[in-house]
């Protein structure tokens, strides 16, 4: 069975939290780091694709991070993704058998590892908590300038703050990543996923081509140079579901060439009244079918 790996770190975070009397934002890793007794230093010459990583020897452990990512936020989710192997129920054992030193990392969202991924669930609950996070949220506003702003207070980058912020907030949002047309992954907070009558967007799909990020990203200018855009599209543009309205907020990350979008609804339709899908696919199956595939069959029937 799979388990879902912020259960156990945001536990996990909460109590490293505790032990430090950790009470406010921004939380600093490289204090826990020193507290611990953990050696940290940069390193420049991380091969591309690893963002950290952590030794042991014998029970002495050190962290060293990569030159490579200019992104201040970056660089401390990376060093709280390493202290998450270090605190983890059976990371240690886990990362450190047979002999082996040496853990490296690609932290940000995008390992299909489990271990990863409860690494990177450790950094965002312990670098964005969530009842402080919660707290200092509602006083920022919403959408893209609520994560910009979040951003800001915990001294995270977008992506990660913004994931945070799906995860955390009552409203119904949805937050996508995407590269070349491809989502890399997205979220929705939880009052999105109480709409059972959405098909959710998988890593790999394609980006719906009628909405306003499509064509946003289709210029990489707007991409390597930051730039936003906002708009509004519907629910069924993007998750097959019902024709309500939705703003649509789209920001270019740089030279990484991912686009981050935030989907906002101002209201939804009580999902006691949604009853099933109106083509009676089992939700599974329709989980399985691309935007794209979607747009194709509808278009060609
Ligand atoms: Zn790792």
């Amino acid at each position: 069975m799979l388990v879902d790996p912020w259960w156990k770190a945001e536990a996990c975070a909460a109590d490293v939290l505790k032990q430090h009397n950790i009470t406010k934002l921004p939380v600093d890793p490289f204090q826990i780091a020193d507290a611990k007794g953990i050696m940290y230093q940069e390193n420049p010459s991380l091969a591309s694709g690893v963002s950290g990583c952590l030794m042991r020897v014998g029970d002495n452990f050190g962290i060293m991070y990569s030159t490579r990512y200019p992104s201040n936020g970056f660089r401390r989710f990376t060093v709280g993704h390493e202290l998450g192997h270090y605190f983890l129920e059976g990371h240690p054992e886990q990362l450190f058998k047979d002999g082996c030193t040496l853990h490296t990392s690609a932290t940000g969202f995008v390992s299909d590892d489990r271990f990863e991924q409860e690494a990177d669930a450790f950094a965002a609950s312990l670098l964005m908590p969530k009842p402080l996070f919660r707290e200092a949220a509602s006083a920022v506003g919403e959408g893209l300038g609520a994560v910009k702003a979040m951003a800001d207070v915990c001294q995270m980058s977008l992506t990660s703050t913004a994931i945070r912020y799906a995860r955390l907030i009552s409203e119904p949002v949805a937050v996508v990543l995407s590269m070349n047309g491809k989502v890399l992954f997205s979220i929705m907070s939880p009052a999105l996923r109480a709409q059972r009558n959405l098909t959710w967007l998988k890593k790999g799909n394609g980006v719906p081509p009628s909405t306003l990020t499509f064509q946003f990203s289709g210029d990489n200018g707007n991409v390597q140079n930051s730039r936003t855009a906002s708009g509004y599209a519907t629910l069924d543009d993007w998750f097959d579901g019902p024709d309500t309205e939705i703003s649509e907020e789209v920001i270019g990350l740089g030279e990484y060439g991912r686009t981050l979008t935030i989907l906002r609804a101002e209201s939804l339709p009580d999902p006691d009244d949604v009853v099933a899908r109106a083509d009676g696919r089992e939700d599974d199956e329709a989980e399985s079918l691309l935007p794209s595939q979607r747009f194709f069959q509808r278009s060609r029937y």
